[in-house]
């Protein structure tokens, strides 16, 4: 008597994947419940089971549902937001300032839906997420029958879902004890990356991991900057570091890999984690190429995948595999370089096992779950089929495939597609709610958009502030006279600084913006070393708020800023209309004179080369205050002998431009 089971699939041509790559031109797979029960030629499997569903394949290729090993699926809601940026002005510019106002449970609900739609229709049975509100995250993909490690975030900022850390790390812990042991989604912790959390949070996240052991999820050398910085400050790679934070006790998942040399591989490899690669993402943000034929010579799990939709900008992994396999051959100059099979199982079982779940899924193979996808490879762009060749098959699917060739899926034993027709999610539906949401995001970066101000207040880590100078500037041809005439009885000097200062002014179109001014101070000892550096980021405007005698004016600075990122990020962040560069020595006393403290500089403006100037200048805070204060720069100007010099009433800016 036969046995009798849910499901079986005959007249398939089947591609186990598992470890013998086995695979079976007329071939039959038995699924019961949520497993699959055989797997074999069809006459032998149709002896062995009986079934209350027959599924006839017609000749489709029958294999393992694809595992995308690393993405960001919310983010389908943000697909095409900001594109051809680097990464930084794409994360910080628009992503952060983007997800600061719009991300909310709801939102990721919508977006995860989306985002199970698209991936379904192709083929993916399994997805390794990071994002925010993971527990709506794993909700929503329960919901659409799909299996999904699900990373919960952890950075070293305030983010949607929390205000701290700590608080981040109190969450995660409820979330990943409320998904534990769910059919469908692993829970797991995924601290961002190195370069966005602290060394602290990497401990920590990796004993959490630890204890309920669960996979980490994180990125790791994903740019050279990445990596330049963690040698500058560390004083090593990303790996090693990683490393001595105890990150690698944990089950890592590590997306990206694109700057690790051999050492580097084999410590992953000492540690048993694994890694997605992930070729679209790497090759729009310009990252590099990773070595995925030296990782997986080195026995390393590589598994593949798409990184979020905004920065791919799909889904696709029938996209994603090819793209690997090109990828390697044109990086090693070799056309053998990972061959059809080995991309196909990166897509499949080493997939699984890089994300610690090929136990689970991956292959199709007696006791896994029965996770699995019909492949029609009947149409013209697929057409004919060899089987000469072992290989032919793989070739077909990976060279030669489409995600719209997939008809049928299979997840945990449920059907979550048939012939094409989406069974637990409604697209249509969803996609409106979608385009609603990108028109308010369309509406709220126009806005920003029109202001220099807004653009930086969106940054974040600094809010608005106003400040007031009564200020003057003179000319004058030599520094010595000044330099002596401030040892006068009635000037206190508080103390002397001594920069070397570069500007970089950014101009805008409508001069009412004001300008920006991207400062960076370096401080010069007696030795005339220089010692430190600090960089400021000021918006000044243009509007003099009041002029007195003498050309003393007062004048408005709107926000003042460490400036966390390099002047590259702004230039491309905020796009000047035109940009001038000023070098200068500066010699900076604050003064008293009068019970009232005074700023003096002395510059030598050297590039260009413009000569000495002297400023004097006090901060204000209304217009009787600012009377009076002029009248005492006035003062100062006659003590310190320069009474009679020409004032220039523009910054070095203006004396360039009209130059
Ligand atoms: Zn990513």
């Amino acid at each position: 008597m036969p046995q009798t089971v849910d499901t079986l699939f005959l007249n398939a041509h089947v591609l186990t994947m598992d470890e013998k790559m086995n695979q079976y031109s007329r071939g039959a797979v038995a699924v019961t419940g949520d497993s699959i029960v055989a797997v074999g030629h069809e006459d032998e499997i149709k002896k062995e089971y009986s079934a209350k569903e027959i599924v006839d394949c017609k000749g489709k290729i029958l294999m393992p549902g694809l595992i995308n090993a690393h993405t960001h699926v919310p983010m389908t809601l943000l697909r095409g937001i900001a594109d051809d940026l680097r990464l930084d002005v794409w994360l910080q510019g628009y992503m952060w300032p983007v997800e600061r106002q719009f991300a909310s449970p709801e939102f990721v609900r919508l977006g995860t839906s989306i985002a199970c739609a698209e991936l379904i229709k192709s083929g993916v049975t399994t997805f390794n997420d990071m994002y925010f509100y993971e527990d709506d995250v794993a909700t929503a993909t329960a919901h659409a029958g799909m299996r999904g490690v699900c990373g919960q975030s952890i950075l070293k900022f305030p983010t949607p879902d929390a205000a701290s850390y700590e608080d981040a790390m109190e969450k995660a812990r409820d979330y990943i004890k409320k998904w534990k042991g769910h059919p469908l989604i692993v829970p797991s912790i995924a601290p961002h990356a190195p370069y966005t959390c602290t060394a602290e949070i990497l401990q920590e996240t990796a004993d959490l991991a630890k204890e309920f052991d669960i996979p980490l999820h994180t990125h790791l050398a994903e740019t050279s900057f990445e990596v330049d910085n963690m040698r500058n400050e560390n004083g090593m790679p990303v790996i090693p570091y990683v490393k001595k934070q105890g990150l690698l006790e944990a089950k890592v998942i590590a997306a990206h890999c694109v700057h690790i040399d051999v050492g580097e591989i084999r410590s992953l490899h000492h540690a048993g984690a694994g890694v997605s690669h992930n070729p679209s993402s790497n090759l729009k943000l310009a990252s590099g190429f990773a070595p995925v034929t030296k990782m997986l010579d080195a026995g390393l799990n590589v598994g593949i995948g798409t990184d979020g939709p905004a920065s791919n900008n799909d889904l696709d992994m029938f996209e994603e595999v090819r793209l690997a396999a090109f990828i390697a051959k044109a990086v090693t100059n070799d056309p053998t370089s990972l061959p059809a099979p080995q991309a196909l199982l990166m897509g499949t079982r080493l997939g699984a096992q890089a994300l610690h779940i090929g136990h689970l899924t991956g292959s199709l193979t007696p006791s896994r779950r029965a996770d699995l996808i019909l492949v029609d490879i009947s149409p013209a762009h697929n057409s004919p089929s060899f089987r000469r060749s072992a290989d032919n098959p793989y070739a077909q699917i990976v060279y030669a495939g489409k995600s719209t060739d997939v008809t049928d899926v299979m997840i945990n034993g449920t059907w979550v597609m048939r012939d094409r027709q989406l069974l637990t999610v409604n697209e249509g539906e969803l996609l409106a709610h979608a385009a609603d949401i990108a028109r308010k995001i369309d509406s709220f970066l126009i806005e920003r958009e029109q202001s220099v101000l807004s653009k930086l207040i969106a940054l974040g880590g600094s809010s608005e502030e106003e400040s007031f100078e009564v200020q003057v500037k003179v000319k004058i041809a030599e520094s010595a006279p000044v330099i002596q005439a401030l040892m006068r009885n009635e000037i206190d000097i508080i103390y002397e600084r001594h920069y070397r200062e570069h500007d970089a002014y950014f101009h805008f179109d409508d001069p009412s913006q004001g300008r920006l001014r991207y400062r960076e101070d370096d401080f010069v000892d007696e030795k005339g070393n220089v010692t430190k550096a600090r960089t400021r980021l000021t918006l000044i405007g243009v509007k003099r708020e009041g002029q007195f005698e003498h050309e003393v004016l007062l004048s408005r600075s709107r926000f003042l800023a460490p400036a966390t990122n390099s002047l590259r990020f702004y230039r491309e962040y905020f796009k000047p209309e035109s940009e001038v560069a000023i070098e200068k020595d500066r010699l900076r006393w604050l003064i008293k004179y009068k019970d009232t403290e005074f700023y003096v500089n002395l510059d030598n403006v050297l590039t260009p080369a413009l000569g000495y100037y002297l400023e004097i200048k006090s901060r204000t805070w209304s217009r009787k205050d600012a009377d009076s204060k002029a009248h005492l720069v006035n003062e100062l100007l006659e003590l310190l002998g320069a009474a009679n010099s020409e004032t220039v009433t523009d910054d070095y800016i203006d004396i360039v431009h009209e130059g």
